[in-house]
Formats: C-alpha cells, structure tokens, sequence
C-alpha cells in the first residue's frame, strides 16, 4: 500500500471517463463555445449544452434553470451579493448558519459592510440548526435563507426538505450551498422546493475551477444579477470565455453520478474497526443523519495536526481544506459546542468509491500505531490516565 487519499471532501479524483471526456477539448475541438458561426464554436457550444442537460439530470431540474460558474465559491458570492443588491427595496435581513462554509460566512460579512444585517442561526451538538428558530427570525426584511445541504467537516445533513417548506410558505428565497451532498445522496428539486443550489464539480470526480448554479423558474422570476461582467455568455449571467473542457467535464461527472450502498458500508467498517482498536475515541455526529462518507473523529489528547505528521501516508483532514492553514479551531465544531481542545484533537476522514477496505485496514494499523506513539510521549494523557484531569 503506498498511499491512502482520504480526504474527498476536500477534493477527489478525477473520473478516467471524465477525463477522457475533457481532453478533445483542449486538443482538437478548442473552438470558443460563442463562435457559433463556424464549426469549431458550434462543437464547443453543443459540448456545453449537452453538459447542462446532464447537470440538470443529475438534479431533475430544467436545463434552462442551470448556469455554469467556476465552482461553489463564485456561485456562493453570486448568490449572496447578487440577491443582497437586487432585493434591497425589500429588505437587508439574511439568514444562515454558524457552521456554514467559510465562502458563505465571508460573503454574508461581506454584504455586511453593504449595509445587510445576517443572523447566524445557532446549531446543536449535532450540528443542526433548529426549524422553530428560522421561523421565528424570518421577518419581513428577510431577502434570503442561505443553508447548506451537508456539512463538509462533520458531514451532517441539515433538514433541507423543511427548510425549504418553511422558506417557501414565508416566501422567502432559499439559497442551498449543496457542494457535498451533491453526488453522494440523491437530490431532487422536482420534490424539495429549494429556489437556488450550487455544486462543484471537483467533489464528484469531476475537475477543479467549474461548477453550476440551479435556480428555480417561477413566475415570480428570481432576480441575480452577474458577479462578473463581460460578453453575453449564459445569456449575460456570467461573462467570460466558457472553459469547454471544464464543463464537459462536470457535465461527465454529473452523468457518472450513481448511488450505491458500498461508500456507507465502508465508512462504517472504517468507524468499527477504528472503536474496536483504539481507546477513547469518539465520532462524532455519529447518531445525526450525515453523509454516507464522512467520518469526523475526535482523537482523545492528540492532537490532529500532530497525528497528520504521524501518518505520511494517508490523505486526512484536520478542518476544511480552505481554513485547515488557519492556527484557529474548525469554527463548525466550534459552532456544535466543542471545546477548542476538542476541536484541535479531531480528524476528518472522508471516503469516496476509489477507496477500499484493504486501505483502511492498512489506514487503521497506521493510525494505531501513531496514537499510541502519542499519547506514549504525552504528559498530558498520562494525567488523564491516573485520573489527575
Ligand atoms: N461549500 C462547501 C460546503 C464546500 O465544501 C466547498 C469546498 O470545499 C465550497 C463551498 C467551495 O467550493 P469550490 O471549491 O467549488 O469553490
């Protein structure tokens, strides 16, 4: 076993279908997808229609109703500004979490300065936000409710289904940042009546740097205008020369979507094996409803950054990827009522189908062996032991 990748919800890798999918474009078919006059533009733009079609599929949304971006953050900050701007006669009241990603949180404190007041709802030791809570702060300046899907740390899933029932008797947008469900549970906006969600394609083995946003035809229309200005491609909604492979790419990834039991089954191998072996170890979240593939695991007195140098070959995750530099703990556990110590002892361990349970097996012999190591070296665990602390 020479290495591990543990770490899918940071990235993953790329599908050899999708890939194979993108090249064409980067080679022979490298016309600009506007240049609709000769055949060159007219294979790339087909190439980005077909990719609407199959993101679509993959949401059981209208193709109309898809718009590409490069990724969840910009659609995040279209989403967050946009609505900010365009509802402003309405109101300048945003709803969201506290265990948000941090392109959420940035966005709203960004819009802050604009002149927009956000409440960031409390969630609970599981992680969850609390259904009578959004009802009783939604008020009639309310312009936006911005929850996400799945936690990427923690891997919980919000009631998504109520919220956007609630959201949708109160007649106020529901904006879904779905980058990790999306591909790992089913998601259907045909039954769940969320007005704007946003994927990536580089969490479902698709590439890095594209994404989509769904929003919802009504006869109200929803009103974003384009973050970034230029030419008229996606009908003047997002400017810029389209990126043809990037987007065949996520529309592959899209069509490659399967759900299937494998992935939970060997999460929950890797949790059995992992409590079997290790003393005073705790998952957590483990009861809440959460992603078939993530682990979030609290390491008693060690520390997970010291535990990652200990483990050189395996791919986990002390916190998000994009704040895992920060010396800060993970705001989301944080947010769930965990102490700074317990935020810092923790490990997320995430799977997706290029995993197998003979890497976890190996995984769990190397994570044994460090722990111990550890908590060998550690005065601190040596107090505990004794009962001192
Ligand atoms: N939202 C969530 C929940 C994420 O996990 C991520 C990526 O880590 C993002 C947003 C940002 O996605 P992207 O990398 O496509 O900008």
């Amino acid at each position: 076993m020479d290495y591990c990748y543990f770490d899918n919800n940071a990235t993953t890798k790329i599908d050899e279908k999708v890939l194979e999918t993108m090249l064409p474009y980067l080679k022979e078919h490298y016309g600009n997808a506007s240049s609709i006059q000769h055949k060159f533009g007219r294979q790339s733009s087909h190439a980005i229609e077909k990719a609407r079609i199959q993101v679509a599929g993959s949401l059981n949304a209208n193709p109309k109703e898809i718009f590409f971006t490069s990724g969840s953050t910009e659609a995040i900050n279209t989403v967050i500004k946009g609505v900010s701007k365009t509802y402003k006669s309405k109101g300048n009241h945003i709803i969201t979490s506290s265990s948000e990603h941090k392109a959420v949180i940035n966005a709203c404190e960004s819009v802050e300065k604009e002149g927009m007041t956000t409440t960031y709802l409390p969630v609970n030791k599981f992680g969850l936000i609390d259904l009578e809570e959004l009802k009783n702060e939604i008020n009639d300046k309310t312009v936006l409710v911005s929850i996400m899907a799945a936690n990427n740390e923690t891997g919980v899933l919000q009631p998504i289904e109520e919220i956007a029932k609630i959201c949708q008797e109160k007649d106020v947008l529901f904006f879904c940042d779905a980058t990790q469900w999306y591909g790992k549970l089913p998601l259907d906006v045909q039954k769940i009546p969320i007005d704007i969600l946003c994927v990536s394609a580089h969490k479902i083995h698709g590439p890095k740097g594209v994404g989509a946003l769904y929003i919802r035809r009504k006869s109200k229309p929803i009103q974003i205008p384009a973050l970034i200005v230029g030419g008229k491609q996606e009908g003047g909604f997002r400017g810029g020369t389209y990126a043809v492979h990037q987007i065949a790419g996520l529309g592959e990834a899209a069509a490659q979507i399967e759900f299937d039991q494998t992935l939970e089954d060997l999460r929950n191998y890797f949790e059995k094996i992992l409590l079997e072996t290790i003393e005073e170890v705790e998952i957590k979240t483990q009861s809440a409803n959460r992603l078939p593939n993530t682990s979030n695991i609290h390491f008693k007195h060690v520390k997970g950054s010291e535990l990652m140098t200990k483990l050189p070959n395996i791919a986990v995750s002390s916190g998000s990827a994009c704040v895992s530099g920060d010396r800060d703990p993970s705001h989301v556990l944080k947010a769930m009522g965990y102490s700074d110590d317990e935020a810092f002892c923790s490990l997320r361990f995430s799977f997706s189908k290029y995993n197998s349970k003979e890497e976890i097996d190996y995984a769990i012999g190397q994570i044994t062996s460090a722990v111990d190591q550890i908590r060998k070296n550690s005065p601190i665990w040596e107090m505990y032991k004794e009962g001192l602390i």
